[in-house]
C-alpha cells in the first residue's frame, strides 16, 4: 500500500505537486493585493496572485460596504479631512502621507468609474464616491485582474516564504480543495493578506489570522504599532455583520429601557464594553434616523448587508432595540501591522513589500482605528504604491537570475517528521491564544499587572509550539494559523507593555493620560525574542 505524504512532509522537502514562476507574487487578493497585482502588470511583470479563499469573495472588503476617504482636491475640504482624527490618533499621523494617500485615492477611485463601477449618481448627475459595495468592487477587481492575465491561485493560502542568496525568492503553501502543494518563484513580493481578528467569527475576517505578518517577521520584517491592535466592534448579539458606522445614530440602553450614559459608537465603545463585563445586556436601537425616511433609504442603499440581519429577524432596527455585543476585530480595524520603511511601501527585508491591513496604517491613522474609510483608501493606495515598485524591482534582477535555487527556513508547525504523541493541536493553541485577546479585562482595558501574565502565557505556549505543534490530519493550515495568531498576540502585548501612557486606541488603566514624551512610534521586531524600540516619525509636513 503506498504511504501518503503528508503536506507538512511535502513542504518541508520541497517536494511541490505545482511549482510556478512570475516576476512578481503578490500574496492575498483583497482590495490591495488586487490593486498591487494590477499595477505590477501595467509596470511590465508577470505575476501570480495568491488566496486563501476565492479571490474577489474572500476578506474584510468583500462582503461589506466601505466608506472611502474620497475627497476632492480642494484645500479647505482636504484640510478639514487631514484635521478629523489627528486628536483620535493620537498625533501619529503623518501630514506628507495623509496628502499622498488622498492624491492616489483620488486618482484610483476615478479610475474605478472608468473601469465601469456603478457608483450612485446624484439628480445633477455627479457621481458619489465616497462608498464602494464589496462584492461589486471585487467582481470588478477580479475581472481586471482577469483581463490583465494575472495567474491567479484560488483557495491556495502561503504558508512559508523561499529564499535564495538573494534574500525573498517566492512562497510555498497549499491547495486546500485539492490538497497540493505549490511553489511559486518571484523576484519580489507583495504581502496583501490582510489584518488579524483572532477566529472572532467578524463578517469576511475568519481568514485574517496574521498569515502575512507572519511569513514577514519569519524573512526578517518587522512591525508598527502593534499596540494599537485591539479593535472591537459593535454587532447585533445574533449576528457576525460587525458594522459600526450606523452606530453613530444609535442610543445604548439597558435591559429596562434606560440609557446608558455615555455609550455610543466612536468614543462610547469602551462604556458598552463595561456594562458587558459587569454582566449587563446592552441594546441598541438607531433611533435619531426614526423620522427620517430618506436617510433611511440612503442608509438600505450604501449598506444592504447591514439590514439583511435585521430583515431575516423581522427587526425594524430603527423602530425596536436589539441586543448588542462587541467582537474583536484585532489589527483588521486597528492601525498596526508591518512597517514600511518608504513610500514604495518596502519592508526591512529587500524585495519584500506589504500593503493594505497587512501593513501599518499608522502614517495616515495615527493609533485610531483605520475603519471608516482610511482603512479602504490606503489599502488601494499602498496596494497601487507596492505594486509599482515590486515590479521596478524585479526587472532590476538579472535576467541570468531567474532560475534560482528555492530554499525554506525552518519555521514552526511545518515538520519534516513527526513530532510524537503528546503534540500540540492548533485547536488547542487558538483556544489559548484567544483566552488571551478576547477578554476586554486585557486587551481593551490595560494594565501591567493584567498583561505581564499574559505575556508570560503566551511566550511560554510559543516555546511550547516551538517543540511539539504539528499538523493533524490534514490541518496544515489552522496549524500555521495558529502559529501567527499566536505571533501576533505575543507583539500586541509586548509593545503594548512599553507605551506607558493611553493613546489612539491604546488604553493603559494604570497609564491613563497622554504623554507628550512619548510621541513615538513602537518598533516591534522578533520570533523568539521580540524587541520594541521607540523611532520618531517621519517629517510631518
Ligand atoms: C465589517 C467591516 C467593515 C469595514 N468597513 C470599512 C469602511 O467602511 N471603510 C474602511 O476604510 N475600512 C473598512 N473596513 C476595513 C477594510 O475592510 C480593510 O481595511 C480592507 O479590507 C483591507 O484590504 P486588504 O486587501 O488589505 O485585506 P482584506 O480585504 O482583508 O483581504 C485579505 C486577503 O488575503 C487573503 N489571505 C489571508 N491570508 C492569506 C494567506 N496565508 N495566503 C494567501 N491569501 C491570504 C484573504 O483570503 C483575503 O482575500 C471594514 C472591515 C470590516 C471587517
Amino acid at each position: 500500500m503506498a504511504i501518503e505524504l503528508t503536506q507538512s512532509y511535502k513542504l518541508a522537502n520541497q517536494l511541490y505537486d505545482v511549482s510556478l514562476k512570475a516576476d512578481v507574487l503578490v500574496i492575498g487578493g483583497g482590495p490591495s493585493g488586487a490593486w498591487a497585482a494590477i499595477t505590477a502588470t501595467q509596470n511590465g511583470a508577470s505575476v501570480i496572485l495568491v488566496d486563501k479563499g476565492y479571490c474577489g469573495t474572500s476578506g474584510a472588503t468583500a462582503p461589506s460596504g466601505s466608506g472611502v476617504w474620497y475627497i476632492q482636491p480642494d484645500k479647505e475640504k482636504r484640510e478639514e479631512a487631514m484635521n478629523s482624527r489627528e486628536a483620535l490618533g493620537g498625533y501619529l499621523s503623518e501630514r506628507k502621507w495623509m496628502k499622498r494617500v488622498l492624491d492616489r485615492t483620488y486618482e484610483n477611485m476615478n479610475q474605478l468609474e472608468k473601469w465601469g463601477y456603478p457608483f450612485p449618481v446624484d439628480e445633477n448627475g455627479v457621481a458619489h464616491k465616497r462608498s464602494l459595495q464589496g462584492p461589486e468592487y471585487m467582481r470588478l477587481m477580479r475581472r481586471k485582474l482577469n483581463k490583465a492575465k494575472i495567474t491567479i491561485l484560488d483557495h491556495s493560502p502561503a504558508l512559508e516564504l523561499l529564499y535564495d542568496s538573494h534574500g525573498v525568492a517566492g512562497a510555498a503553501g497549499i491547495n486546500e480543495q485539492t490538497s497540493q502543494t505549490w511553489s511559486v518563484q518571484a523576484s519580489s513580493i507583495v504581502i496583501a493578506s490582510g489584518g488579524c481578528a483572532f477566529l472572532s467569527k467578524a463578517l469576511g475576517c475568519n481568514v485574517l489570522t496574521g498569515d502575512g505578518y507572519l511569513l514577514a517577521s519569519e524573512a526578517g520584517a518587522d512591525f508598527s504599532g502593534m499596540e494599537f491592535s485591539n479593535a472591537y466592534a459593535i454587532t447585533p448579539k445574533f449576528s457576525s455583520i460587525t458594522k459600526t458606522a450606523f452606530y453613530n445614530w444609535a442610543s445604548f440602553t439597558y435591559e429596562d429601557g434606560s440609557i446608558i450614559e455615555g455609550a455610543g459608537s466612536q468614543r462610547g465603545r469602551s462604556v458598552i464594553a463595561k456594562k458587558l463585563q459587569e454582566g449587563q445586556k446592552v441594546f441598541a436601537q438607531l433611533v435619531k434616523v426614526k423620522d427620517d425616511l430618506d436617510l433611511q433609504k440612503w442608509m438600505r442603499i450604501a449598506q444592504p448587508n447591514f439590514f439583511v440581519q435585521f430583515d431575516r429577524m423581522g427587526i425594524n432596527p430603527f423602530e425596536d432595540r436589539f441586543e448588542v455585543t462587541l467582537r474583536l476585530e484585532g489589527t483588521v480595524r486597528g492601525t498596526g501591522g508591518i512597517r514600511i520603511v518608504d513610500e514604495t511601501c518596502a519592508t526591512s527585508v529587500p524585495g519584500l513589500f506589504a500593503a493594505g491591513d497587512a501593513a501599518t496604517r499608522e502614517m495616515i491613522c495615527g493609533g485610531f482605528t483605520g475603519g471608516g474609510s482610511y482603512n479602504a483608501a490606503w489599502a488601494i493606495s499602498s496596494g497601487y504604491w507596492s505594486g509599482e515598485a515590486a515590479a521596478k524591482y524585479a526587472s532590476s534582477f538579472n535576467r541570468d537570475k531567474r532560475d534560482r535555487a528555492l530554499t525554506r527556513r525552518h519555521v514552526i508547525g511545518i515538520n519534516e517528521h513527526s513530532i510524537g504523541k503528546d503534540f500540540l493541536d492548533a485547536a488547542e493553541v487558538t483556544k489559548r491564544v484567544q483566552a488571551e485577546v478576547t477578554p476586554f479585562e486585557k486587551n481593551l482595558f490595560r494594565t501591567e499587572e493584567i498583561l505581564t501574565p499574559s505575556l508570560l502565557r503566551l511566550n511560554s505556549l510559543w516555546n511550547e509550539s516551538k517543540t511539539s505543534l504539528q499538523e493533524n490530519q490534514g490541518n496544515l493550515l489552522r496549524v500555521r494559523e495558529s502559529v501567527a495568531m499566536l505571533a501576533t498576540s505575543r507583539w500586541m502585548y509586548t509593545t503594548a507593555l512599553e507605551r506607558r501612557e493611553t493613546r489612539g486606541m491604546h488604553k493603559r488603566l494604570d497609564y491613563p493620560v497622554l504623554d507628550e514624551n512619548q510621541h513615538y512610534r513602537l518598533i516591534t521586531s522578533g520570533l523568539d525574542e521580540i524587541k520594541v524600540k521607540p523611532t520618531t516619525l517621519y517629517q510631518n509636513t
